[in-house]
């Protein structure tokens, strides 16, 4: 990466060579989140103040803030300690009070000496029926000038807004001139300024609209910080498509033999996701694609397409599932009909140890096992295999990105398939995976019985234990999830066996099970194994069942202080219901009283049952680090951008970025080498190092 370029080092200076900023200025600004003068700059105004002069006080709505020339009159100290200093002052049409509470008085004498022109600004309300100016904001000579609407700064202690108002400006001066790196088509259409005029004009509204994110000038900056996000991405995408892959390509055989097995047909959705996955495939590159479907919309099939594809190739294809449970119910699931198409299938995870894992170990590497399914055990170093083509990783969000990056490092050439079951929104789809190609499952099978989703509070307990003992003695399985007390597996716990106790009492020895992430894992596959095969009626779980877990009998969903949950884990857990023939039941508990959000969240949950929708909801509720989940999101922090009500221009911003690369792949060209200049400017490190490597 070669270094930033001249003209911005004025922008990436110390804080300290702005006026008015000294190094303790300059510590505190940290709060801010600001560490040069270009963090400053994109550091924009939250409000304004209209400062628009007016003849006098009458002419102004009271209280409220005013700009007003006045005569200054008499002082009047005050009588006593504890008592205010006035101070007369007489505009075009009245007289009042301009009054200090604190600060010398030789101070105020010296800033509104008696007889003189002053130009006053700040609120003035009534005391008593006397109009009256507390320490004003602004006291001016005549002929000074404040600016009709005054930038309003987020602030932090000890900077105020005028010595933010005062670095600003410095800064701004030394914005150079560059050239313009967004289309001019689209420039045009937004009527955007040029990017040194939009700083200008940000910092400088005229009025409350100018606050506004639609305002051409935070709309253009806001662009600026998606465009360079997506940019990366897309160079990000770009390189990893121009490695060399391998060209899988299947003759359908073992693909038609499974399909024909089943009882029903792919939906169009699923045989548009298998279509699409065996083309890219097909290329000799390397795939890197994103299967996102909402729960129960039919993954699992399109993963075992893919995987077959890389069989009938003379590959091998390994499914990464994220927890035990899911592997096990993935090789169970799956096994059967590679069987019946003559191929082997095999299951590795954490728990094979010793001869029976080394013996499957030479299997794969000998190419006896077509596919692999596993957990984290997969990753592992001694793990070989003869021709890995695919890799599918299941539930993303569990597995996060540096696990994809680990994937890559086993076999460069393997085809990525990552499954997402969380329906993100598309602007936040763009933000995470906007790396990846994307193939959507945007459609349910047929048949699917919608689930009846009921809010009780905890205090009716004991009506919700009744209702399911007369559902168990109907022949109906319920899953019990136990609240998410803590981020700890170890009270979680706890509190799923109390439950589980408490179960065991009300309704009977030997017809409810237990599931924890706590337990040892030969007890997890038999409460697991009980609860499928019917033996038993009630599962308790704490959230290891959050994904995949497919019990079709299962009717009944009863979640604990459902208000303590994600609504995006809430609606993963009731995708567990509503998988068989039988009307299923949803009920969220919670604890009563419930706050404003909370309420909001679970009604959302009772009107919908479409994952897209509910993640637009959540977005707009929680904010986007909080639907990911910040830590392992990998989102970036945006200063203008907002991710939640600009989804529109993050789009937009992807598309262009694509576009961009696709004509102009080494970005050389004049918008290329602009776009550089924006790539600087917004310390996008890894798309400048993706671009000095060629
Ligand atoms: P998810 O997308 O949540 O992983 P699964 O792949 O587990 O969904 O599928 C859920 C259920 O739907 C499974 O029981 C599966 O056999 C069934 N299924 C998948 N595709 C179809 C289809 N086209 N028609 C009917 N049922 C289907
Ligand atoms: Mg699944």
């Amino acid at each position: 990466m070669t270094g930033r370029p001249e003209r911005l080092f004025p922008l990436f200076a110390g804080l300290e060579t702005l006026p008015g900023v000294g190094p303790k200025t300059a510590r505190l600004l940290a709060n801010l989140h600001v560490a040069t003068p270009k963090d400053l700059l994109l550091t924009l105004p939250t409000g304004g103040v209209d400062r628009t002069p007016v003849a006098s006080i009458r002419d102004a709505a009271l209280p409220g803030v005013v700009t007003v020339t006045v005569i200054v009159g008499r002082h009047l100290p005050p009588a006593s300690r504890n008592r205010p200093y006035r101070i007369e002052v007489e505009d075009a049409r009245t007289t009042f009070q301009v009054v200090y509470f604190r600060g010398a008085p030789d101070v105020h004498a010296r800033l509104l000496p008696t007889g003189q022109r002053r130009i006053l600004s700040g609120k003035v309300e009534l005391y008593d029926g006397v109009a009256q100016m507390p320490h004003p904001d602004h006291v001016l000579a005549e002929g000074e000038a404040l600016p009709a609407f005054e930038p309003v700064y987020p602030l932090t202690t000890g900077i105020t807004s005028r010595v933010m108002a005062r670095a600003v400006a410095g800064a701004l001066e030394r914005v150079p001139g560059l050239e313009e790196w967004i289309d001019p088509g689209l420039m045009a259409e937004r009527n955007w300024p040029a990017f040194a005029e939009a700083l200008h004009g940000a910092h400088h509204p005229q009025e409350a609209r100018d606050l506004t994110p639609g305002a051409p000038s935070r709309e253009r900056l806001a662009y600026d910080e998606l465009f360079a996000h997506q940019l990366t991405l897309a160079l990000a995408r770009s390189s990893e498509r121009r490695r060399r892959g391998i060209a899988t390509e299947g003759d359908g055989r073992l693909r038609r033999k499974v399909l024909d097995g089943l009882p029903f047909a792919p939906t169009a959705a699923q045989k548009r996701a298998i279509d699409e996955i065996a083309q890219d495939m097909g290329m000799p590159r390397r795939m890197n694609r994103l299967l996102q479907g909402d729960v129960g919309s039919g993954k699992t099939l399109v993963a075992l397409m893919a995987l077959l594809t890389a069989v009938e190739a003379g590959g091998q294809g390994v499914l990464m599932a994220p927890t035990e449970i899911l592997a096990r119910q993935h090789a169970e699931g799956l096994r059967p009909l590679a069987e019946a198409a003559g191929v082997v299938l095999e299951l590795l995870t954490g728990r094979d140890k010793g001869r029976e894992r080394q013996a499957k170990l030479d299997a794969l590497s000998q190419g006896r096992i077509n596919i692999l399914v596993g957990t984290h055990a997969v990753f592992q170093r001694d793990v070989v295999f003869a021709d890995l083509r695919l890799a599918v990783i299941d539930e993303q969000h569990r597995f996060g990105v540096r696990q994809r990056m680990l994937l890559g490092e086993k076999n460069r050439a393997t085809d990525v398939l990552v499954m997402t079951a969380t329906p993100i929104p598309r602007s936040l789809a763009l933000t995470q995976y906007g790396d990846m190609d994307l193939s959507v499952l945007d459609e349910k099978p047929p048949g699917r019985t919608p689930v009846t989703t009921a809010t009780v509070p905890v205090s009716r307990m004991d009506d919700v234990v009744a209702k399911l003992r007369t559902a168990v003695a109907e022949g109906r399985q319920a899953y019990w999830v136990c609240p998410l007390v803590e981020e700890s597996e170890v009270v979680d716990t706890t509190s799923a066996e109390e439950r589980f106790r408490s179960l065991c009492a009300a309704l009977g020895e030997g017809i409810v099970g237990l599931v924890h992430g706590q337990m040892p894992p030969a007890d997890k596959d038999a409460a697991m194994a009980d609860f499928v095969a019917g033996r038993t009626s009630v599962l308790v779980a704490t959230t290891v069942i959050e994904v995949g877990v497919n019990v079709p009998n299962a009717s009944i969903m009863v979640i604990e202080r459902a208000e303590t949950f994600g609504l995006a884990q809430l609606h993963q857990l009731r995708g567990r219901v509503g998988r068989g023939a039988a009307a299923s039941t949803c009920l969220l508990m919670y604890k009563a009283p419930l706050g404003e959000t909370a309420e909001a969240r679970l009604r959302i949950l009772r009107e919908s049952e479409d994952g897209f929708r509910i993640s637009e909801e959540d977005l707009a509720l929680r904010g986007a680090g909080d639907v990911i989940g910040t830590a392992q999101s990998g989102l970036p922090r945006f200063r203008i951008a907002d991710l939640e009500r600009q989804t529109g221009l993050m789009a937009l911003a992807s598309s262009d970025a694509r576009a961009l690369l696709s004509a102009d792949p080494e970005m050389n060209g004049p918008r290329g080498q602009a776009a550089r200049m924006l790539l600087w400017l917004t310390e996008q490190d890894r798309a400048l190092r993706l671009l000095s490597v060629g």
